[in-house]
């Protein structure tokens, strides 16, 4: 078991298989020209599955693989098939902006996959091109239409931002409701690299939005979700994730990897010890030592709701989110 020095147990690892993206969402991605990681410094399947074998055996149970865009990295079908084969029990999931959903889900499902985020921002096609900087909406909704039809369980993540798609989070919970998928909104995480004109949105701004049209019961938590949930009247269930309360980080059970081999202990750092040359050099144990490190300094909370909290320098492309 991995138990960090704060009494949490860590379970869960996300793993990048890219931060290269073919969005450029504003709350995500830099405007400005910047370098990608050069490809030889990139894990190859082969080496990012050598570290899930050691996470797995360390205890961890649930794999979510990440990106960037997680559908950009060719084949990766096969890298679902390596992680499932080798332990079917972990729960696999995997979260994409869907744009590259249709032709693959067959494929994600058949390898193993059962469980997908998808990320839905807007529903109205220059909006959310105005987002992600592509017109992206067609081939995101039938990323999406085809996933649920090749048996895929769908949850879908929205970024509401003031002035810019709060308009329409009736829309996009009623969307998600029709097709009973569970929808998160997810508060805007400030960071250096997004645009500096974005203003999140709070949980008890949202909330005000859907209780004007909806009754609403707080559910709590569901185990170590880090999404706080709500059912409406007719049973339907959505999600808010909330990392500027105060309590946000105690049940926090994640670790993130990220495509060159940076293992990091939280979202909002910058921290991050390399598992790269380790993994390439066969020496599981020296990578099975830095992972036990890792949890060993897994800062006690974020900073998001800190007032002397400096910008998250972190950026979620290479992350994961
Ligand atoms: N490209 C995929 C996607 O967009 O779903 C996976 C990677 S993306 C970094 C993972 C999640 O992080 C997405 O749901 C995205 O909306 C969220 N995200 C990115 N930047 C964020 C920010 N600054 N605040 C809150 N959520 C953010
Ligand atoms: Fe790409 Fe996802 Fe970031 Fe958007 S949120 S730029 S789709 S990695």
């Amino acid at each position: 078991m991995l138990i960090d020095s704060y009494g949490r147990t860590v379970d869960y690892l996300r793993v990048s298989v890219t931060e290269r993206c073919n969005f450029r969402c504003q709350y995500c991605m830099p405007e400005k020209p910047f370098s990608w990681v050069p490809r030889e410094n990139l894990l190859s399947f082969e080496d990012l599955f050598k570290f899930i074998k050691i996470s797995i055996d360390a205890g961890v149970k649930k794999i979510r693989i990440t990106g960037g865009e997680p559908l950009l990295r060719e084949n990766l079908d096969t890298f679902v098939r390596m992680i499932h084969t080798y332990n079917p029990t972990v729960d696999l999931a995997m979260t994409t902006n869907a744009f590259l959903l249709k032709s693959a889900a067959q494929k994600l499902y058949d390898a193993g996959l059962r469980r997908i985020n998808v990320s839905i921002d807007s529903l109205i096609p220059s909006v959310a091109e105005k987002i992600a900087k592509k017109d992206v909406l067609s081939h995101v909704l039938e990323g999406i239409e085809e996933a649920l039809s090749v048996g895929l369980l769908v949850k879908v993540n929205m970024v509401p931002m003031k002035g810019v798609n709060d308009n329409e989070i009736l829309d996009v919970l009623e969307y998600c409701k029709a097709r009973a998928m569970s929808v998160r909104f997810i508060e805007y995480m400030e960071n250096v690299h997004a645009n500096v004109d974005i203003r999140g949105m709070q949980s008890h701004e949202l909330l005000s939005i859907i209780g004007s049209r909806y009754r609403y019961s707080d559910e709590g938590f569901d185990g170590h979700s880090p999404s706080h949930y709500y059912r409406l009247d007719d049973g339907y269930a959505f999600g808010i994730i909330e990392p500027h309360k105060d309590d946000f980080c105690t049940k926090c059970n994640r670790i993130r990897l990220t495509a060159e081999g940076n293992l990091i202990p939280c979202l909002y750092f910058d921290e991050a010890m390399s598992i790269r040359d380790a993994i390439r050099a066969g020496n599981i144990d020296e990578a099975a030592l830095v992972l036990r490190e890792v949890i060993r300094t897994k800062p006690e909370k974020n900073r998001w709701s800190d007032p002397d909290g400096e910008l998250s320098k972190r950026a979620f492309y290479e992350t994961g989110g």
